[in-house]
């Protein structure tokens, strides 16, 4: 059993072989002797004759063989002398989890490097991110030439300004690999760059090498660039707008822009944290409160309150917006003191404009004259309660002048169709302006109403109202027109009047000068010219008495007198003239009275005077006297031409006189009736007249009887 004391080669052969492990059987000086299928497998190499571990790996040959050293990595070598022999054992050892990590499908790149930090793994994460193969990669290339050199120079001139000593680029990335600066700038193999995460660790203190996992953070830079890019819009953004963009959580200021520090006199830091019910005055904090629970969004005006303590007027837009499927609220604050105050002044600008112009309507409104002022095609801005009135218009119908005219009720049709040329002249800019007379009948009256219309352009320096429009004026000239009636009779009367009786007395003169006249002839002469002279007397006196009397000079001498007395008087002054017969029905009732006894019988003559004159075909008068309860009635009756009805109401005015050929035929001046009623009224007594044409009038008189003579008679 000689055998016994060495170990049989061929059955360390036989254990070896049998191991999963690499195993080898060395010399000292490292030539392989013997290597086992697992190790042949790692390294085919070996097969070939007396290759040394030196050669296979590359290394630089030593005295003595390294016992316990990992040159090559992922396997952990073990070089150790067999005991009683010359041989070493060299056994390789896989760590079993850095081969399950690289194999394992994770979406980034994981290397293994020797000591020396050449590669040695290279999974096909790495392949796919870098683009060299594992073939390009494994014994040939360093982590560092997957790198952007110019950054990884510069970062480790910066590290060893800082560390005061030369470092390897593995300690620099291994610095790096630790901290958050952990991000590096890698090239692909086509020259492209990429962006990566490193994650470094050594392996056995960094002599057995290293392992790296990088993760390519390309896409989430990007990101990173666009939300800093957006982030800095947004930011010049809201600071050059002049509005407060202010964000909050339920109220709470989160950020703010340069406005708001401006509009609210703070800063950004003394908000931060706050409520922003902090930055509204007191009456208000509660409202606004409500509005950001409730997630308001209209927009409101409210007063806020800066840091200062001062009050500034504030419009608030709350909004909620998404940005990156976040929720954020956002207040848009806007000062608008400024805008405040401008509204404030317009509304006290208008309102001062309104007042005047209700002055100014007011004035129109209460104006005698009808106005109507219109747009430039004729329809209508304002009129007065006149111009609505004349025009007929019941409401503010969106009307139009020229449309109006032809509206208007009881214009003959001559002077409509007159009106409406000269109007549409006017508008169309034919005639400069327009002014001319109209009457307006009036069916149930005996007058017509007699207008005067003025119509002219408004231009802008006169008017604020449109480019330029149109002012009417209708003038009621009714008072006028009766006027120039009037004076136009008195004129015609008069002079119709006082020469009647003028040449009648003229021409007697002249017979009784210029020819030899018998004395009876001579006597009826100068009887004619005494009552012409009479007569024009009498008429003179009327004119006078009329204008004393409208004067109010006229003086009344009064008296208490037998109203029956002066009755009877004065119908014995007519039966001796007069052909006709006056009948006097009256009781034995003497009828005292107290008044001008002159005046009340010039009353009588004048209206027996007229029972007579407009009475040429009938002969009789009748005069009644009666007492009605405390009052005198005396009545003058005829059976003559009579009066229109229409003409009753005037009749008692000066100058009037029935318009028609039989009281033309008859003269007179229209003054007889009105100096009569004038005398009655100043008596407070009253006068009227019952009347039918071509039957006859009655005038009746109506006087106070005097109280206490009354009594006593
Ligand atoms: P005058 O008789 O001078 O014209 P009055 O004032 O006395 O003036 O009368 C006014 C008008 O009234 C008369 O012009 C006449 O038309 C009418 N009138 C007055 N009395 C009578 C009468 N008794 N019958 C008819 N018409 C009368």
């Amino acid at each position: 059993m000689a055998n016994d004391s060495t170990p049989p080669v061929l059955s360390i052969q036989a254990v070896l072989s049998a191991s999963p492990n690499g195993m080898a059987l060395l010399s000292r000086d490292g030539t392989i002797h013997y290597a086992n299928p697992a190790f042949i497998e790692l390294f085919p190499r070996t097969e070939e004759a007396k290759t040394t571990i030196y050669e296979l790996w590359s290394l630089d040959s030593r005295e003595t063989l390294p016992e316990d050293v990992s040159f090559f990595l992922p396997h952990h070598c073990t070089i150790s002398q067999v005991e009683g022999s010359v041989y070493h054992l060299l056994s390789l050892a896989v760590p079993p989890v850095v081969e399950t990590v690289l194999d394992a499908p994770i979406d980034a790149a994981m290397i293994v490097t020797d000591g020396s930090f050449k590669i040695t793994r290279y999974n096909e994460g790495a392949a796919a991110l870098f683009g060299y193969s594992a073939s390009d990669a494994i014994g040939r290339m360093t982590p560092v030439d997957l790198h952007d050199r110019q950054e990884l120079d510069a970062r480790k001139l910066r590290l060893e300004k800082i560390n005061l000593r030369p470092l390897s680029y593995e300690e620099t990335l291994l610095v790096h690999g630790r901290d958050t600066e952990n991000e590096w700038t890698y090239r692909r193999k086509n020259g492209s760059i990429l962006n990566g995460r490193l994650f470094m660790t050594p392996l056995d203190d960094g002599q057995s090498g290293y392992f790296l996992i990088i993760l390519d953070i390309t896409g989430q830079k990007q990101l990173e660039r666009h939300l800093t890019q957006s982030e800095r819009r947004f930011r010049l953004f809201s600071e050059s707008v002049v509005e407060a963009v202010i964000f909050h959580e339920n109220g709470i200021i989160l950020d703010a822009n340069r406005a708001a520090e401006i509009i609210f006199r703070t800063t950004l830091e003394l908000m931060k944290g706050h409520q922003t019910s902090e930055f509204i005055a007191e009456p208000y904090r509660e409202d606004v409160l409500k509005r950001i629970e409730s997630h308001q969004e209209e927009p409101y005006e409210v007063v806020g309150r800066r840091a200062d303590g001062t009050l500034v007027e504030i419009e608030v837009f709350p909004r909620e917006i998404f940005h990156e499927k976040q929720r954020m609220r956002v207040a848009v604050v806007r000062d608008i003191t400024e805008r405040k105050r401008i509204e404030r002044m317009l509304e006290r600008e208008k309102n001062a404009i309104m007042r005047q112009r209700d002055i100014i309507q007011s004035i129109l409104q209460a104006s005698n004259e009808g106005f109507l002022l219109t747009e430039e095609d004729g329809s209508f801005i304002f009129m007065n309660i006149r111009a609505r009135k004349l025009l007929d218009i019941p409401g503010i119908a969106p009307s139009k002048i020229q449309e109006r005219i032809s509206l208007i009720p009881h214009i003959d049709a001559q002077t409509k169709h007159f009106m409406l040329e000269e109007v549409e002249g006017l508008l169309a800019g034919r005639i400069h302006e327009v002014s001319f007379r109209f009457a307006i009948q009036r069916p149930n009256e005996t007058t017509d109403l007699y207008y005067e219309l003025y119509g002219t352009p408004v231009t802008k320096e006169k008017s604020r109202i449109g480019k330029h429009g149109f002012l009417f004026a209708f003038r009621d000239r009714t008072e006028e027109e009766k006027m120039d009636q009037v004076k136009n009779e008195l004129v015609s009367t008069v002079s119709h009047e006082l020469r009647t009786p003028l040449s009648s007395i003229l021409g007697y003169m002249e017979l009784l000068l210029h020819r030899q006249v018998s004395p009876e002839k001579t006597r009826r002469y100068i009887e004619t010219v005494h009552n012409e002279a009479n007569r024009l007397t009498s008429l003179l006196n009327d004119f006078l008495d009329i204008q004393r009397m409208e004067d109010g000079r006229q003086q009344y001498e009064f008296e208490e007198f037998s109203l029956h007395d002066l009755v009877i008087e004065t119908v014995e002054t007519f039966s001796e003239t007069a052909r006709h017969t006056i009948s006097l029905h009256s009781e034995d009732d003497p009828l005292f009275i107290q008044a001008d006894r002159n005046k009340i019988k010039q009353v009588l003559i004048n209206l027996m005077s007229n029972a007579i004159k407009y009475s040429p075909h009938a002969n009789q008068v009748d005069l009644t006297l009666t007492r009605q309860e405390d009052h005198a009635v005396i009545e003058v009756k005829d059976y003559g031409i009579g009066i229109p009805h229409n003409s009753f109401d005037k009749l008692f005015t000066k100058f009037y006189r029935v318009d028609n050929s039989d009281v033309r035929k008859i003269g007179g001046t229209g003054l007889g009736l009105a100096i009569c009623k004038e005398i009655i009224e100043s008596h407070g007594g009253s006068i009227s007249v019952e009347s039918e044409v071509g039957k006859g009038s009655l005038f009746s008189v109506m006087l106070e009887l005097h109280p206490r003579k009354e009594r006593i008679s």
